[in-house]
């Protein structure tokens, strides 16, 4: 039927028939395609202005055109179910360590580590932003959440987090100052996920001397803007504290945001991070619908009754996209890391 419908080729189809599922090869090195991010106009390197959130050109005074707000979401859902039946449908998956870009401004060849999507030429200063490599081996973000947060007010937000009253009950006897000059921007992958669930609601009317009654009924829910971290280090749990993130200030993803602020590469793959998710929205929906029971009795003593409710969700799909958020890495005088969220202002501070 899907491959009817277009959505597997008829090769996809046959593997995950045979039930084998991909192969996992790694590879130490492989060719890759980047872009370079120069204005349209007069050819220059383009910034991005952090006050407008837009991409500009600091030479000829070029803005790029926002995207117009839409109702249409900037970025496209994809169906889990569907996604995790085409990877096994792949006859590989391939694990790359690094990958090799040639400079598009001077021509130099740049080996980059699997887990940077973008990095600066060292011989010309250009930004590359790698697009694609020769086995496909990971997807570009749908979206991005640009920075609105500057070095000087993520510094601030650690001040406060480092004087705040918890943490001085954890560390006592340390003052650790943040260094103002380690305060690291960064783009992190997340997968965002959405979650449908079914709730099943079944309630059993308990009367003295009688047959009890049941009843049936079922709805469904909604969880959506899950995001998991697509990387390992920071620690996803750290991430976590600070992935408050409002997501309706997204834009469409484009290599030239990346212009100013470097970009990670996600290691953790949709399929890992689908688990987490699924776990949170899950927990959430226990906790939004629970089982109960109540006793209600009436002056008559023949009218008591008791009426339980048993309720049950499932969760029935999930989509996701990939996309980056803005956050700074701020190192501590102690060696711990602190992290502020780009958008928000959150922070956090992680453990020794
Ligand atoms: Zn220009
Ligand atoms: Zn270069």
């Amino acid at each position: 039927m899907m491959v009817y419908n277009g959505q597997l080729t008829p090769d996809e189809a046959a593997r995950i028939a045979t039930d084998v599922g991909p192969q996992v090869k790694t590879v130490d090195e492989v060719a890759a395609k980047a872009t370079e991010l120069l204005c349209p106009m007069c050819g220059g390197h383009l910034t991005v202005d952090d006050e407008k959130h837009q991409i500009v050109c600091r030479f000829c005074g070029y803005h790029q055109p926002q995207p117009e707000q839409s109702k249409t979401p900037a970025h496209q859902e994809e169906a889990l179910l569907m996604a995790l039946l085409k990877r096994k449908g792949q006859p590989v998956i391939w694990h790359v360590a690094k990958r090799v870009v040639q400079c598009q401004q001077c021509g130099a060849e740049h080996t980059i580590t699997a887990d940077k999507l973008s990095e600066r030429c060292r011989f010309c200063g250009s930004t590359q932003v790698i697009i694609s490599d020769a086995l496909r081996s990971f997807e570009q973000p749908e979206a991005l959440i640009p920075f609105h947060v500057t070095p000087l007010d993520a510094m601030n937000a650690v001040e406060k987090q480092l004087n705040s009253v918890n943490e001085r009950l954890l560390h006592p006897f340390t003052s650790p100052k943040v260094e103002q000059h380690l305060a690291e921007g960064v783009f992190l992958p997340f997968w965002i996920f959405n979650c449908t669930a079914q709730i099943t609601r079944i309630m059993t009317v308990f009367k003295p001397n009688m047959m009890s009654e049941q009843s049936q009924s079922s709805t469904l829910d909604v969880l959506n803007d899950i995001p998991i971290s697509g990387v390992k280090s920071p620690t996803p749990s750290l991430v976590q504290a600070i992935a408050n993130y409002e997501m309706s200030a997204a834009v469409g993803y484009d290599p030239k945001w990346l212009a100013k602020i470097p970009a990670r590469l996600y290691q953790i793959d949709f399929d890992k991070a689908s688990f987490d998710a699924r776990e949170i929205a899950s927990q959430a929906m226990r906790r939004k619908y629970k089982s109960d029971e109540r006793h209600e009795s009436n002056t008559s003593r023949n009218n008591q009754q008791t009426i339980s409710i048993h309720q049950l969700s499932q969760i029935q799909s999930m989509t996701f996209h990939l996309m980056l958020l803005p956050l700074w890495i701020v190192l501590l005088g102690d060696k711990r890391i602190a992290l502020v969220n780009g958008q928000t202002g959150k922070a956090a501070i992680g453990t020794m």
